[in-house]
């Protein structure tokens, strides 16, 4: 039978030599959920999102993707990388492509589509993120809000069930914040699967189903936005939220 979640994530476990980065994490995340985590530095939460595509392999659990067991050695992972889109903190573009051969690139390479149809994709989806003007520029031209917003689009060039996004706001000088954030909540809107990590407490509100909050390797406390902002229980929540809001 298959399963109602899109994600699956079982009891995992992963340690760097002695760091215990998960600790006994569990999460279910059904299709069109949005899910914001929270949670100091350190806590585990890009080691938590990395698993999902196996940037990072588990020592212990099992994470379970569209039905399909990621950390069984014989699954295809890129096949689930192609499901998975990830936007990071610091864009990570490729410097020396245009900004559409950014977004063309994997697309062609991966899936075979036609320079031409990936092309005409790449166009919408910077229309989407409203730089259709910048397509033939190079990263580097780009003010950090926009090359966000093209690390957005290109991972939805893949046309991606779920959607990861690491601190995608952090490394941005506050005025460009809202304009990815923006970008963000539309793709939300249109019911794209979400995970992301963030301390923007305006946009879990906005479009969070569930916020989960992370220390040291452990998911302490899930909630709405309305209860972490609220009545929080943990005391490690509160700390935390004292020092973010
Ligand atoms: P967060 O994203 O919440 O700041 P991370 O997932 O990056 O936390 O890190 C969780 C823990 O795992 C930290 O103690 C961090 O130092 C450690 N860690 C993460 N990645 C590595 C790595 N590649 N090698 C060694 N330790 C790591
Ligand atoms: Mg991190």
């Amino acid at each position: 039978m298959k399963s109602k979640f899109i994600i699956d994530i079982q009891n995992v476990y992963k340690f760097f030599h002695n760091v215990v980065a998960l600790k006994n994490v569990s999460l279910q995340i059904k299709p069109k959920e949005k899910v914001v985590i929270i949670g100091p530095s350190g806590s585990g939460k890009s080691t938590l999102l990395r698993t999902i595509n196996r940037l990072e392999k588990i020592d212990k659990g099992k994470i379970i993707v569209d039905g399909f067991d990621i950390t069984d050695p014989k699954c295809d992972i890129n096949k689930i990388r192609m499901e998975v889109g990830m936007v990071f903190q610091n864009f990570n573009l490729f410097p020396h492509k245009t900004v559409l051969q950014n977004i063309t690139m994997a697309p062609i390479k991966l899936k075979k589509i036609p320079l031409k149809e990936a092309n005409n994709i790449a166009f919408s989806l910077l229309k989407k993120v409203g730089i259709e003007d910048k397509a033939h520029v190079y990263p580097a031209q780009l003010s950090g809000g926009q090359q966000q917003r093209v690390a957005i689009a290109r991972a939805l060039a893949m046309k991606p069930k779920v959607m990861l996004f690491d601190e995608p706001t952090s490394a941005l000088d506050p005025e460009m914040i809202g304009e990815v954030l923006e970008v963000m909540i539309n793709l939300a809107h249109e019911g794209m699967t979400m995970v992301v990590v963030t301390h923007e407490m305006g946009f879990a509100r906005e479009v969070a189903d569930r916020v989960v909050f992370m220390d040291e390797g452990e998911i302490l406390e899930v909630g709405s936005p309305e209860h972490f902002f609220m009545n929080p229980e943990h005391p490690r929540t509160k700390k935390f939220l004292s020092q973010i809001l």
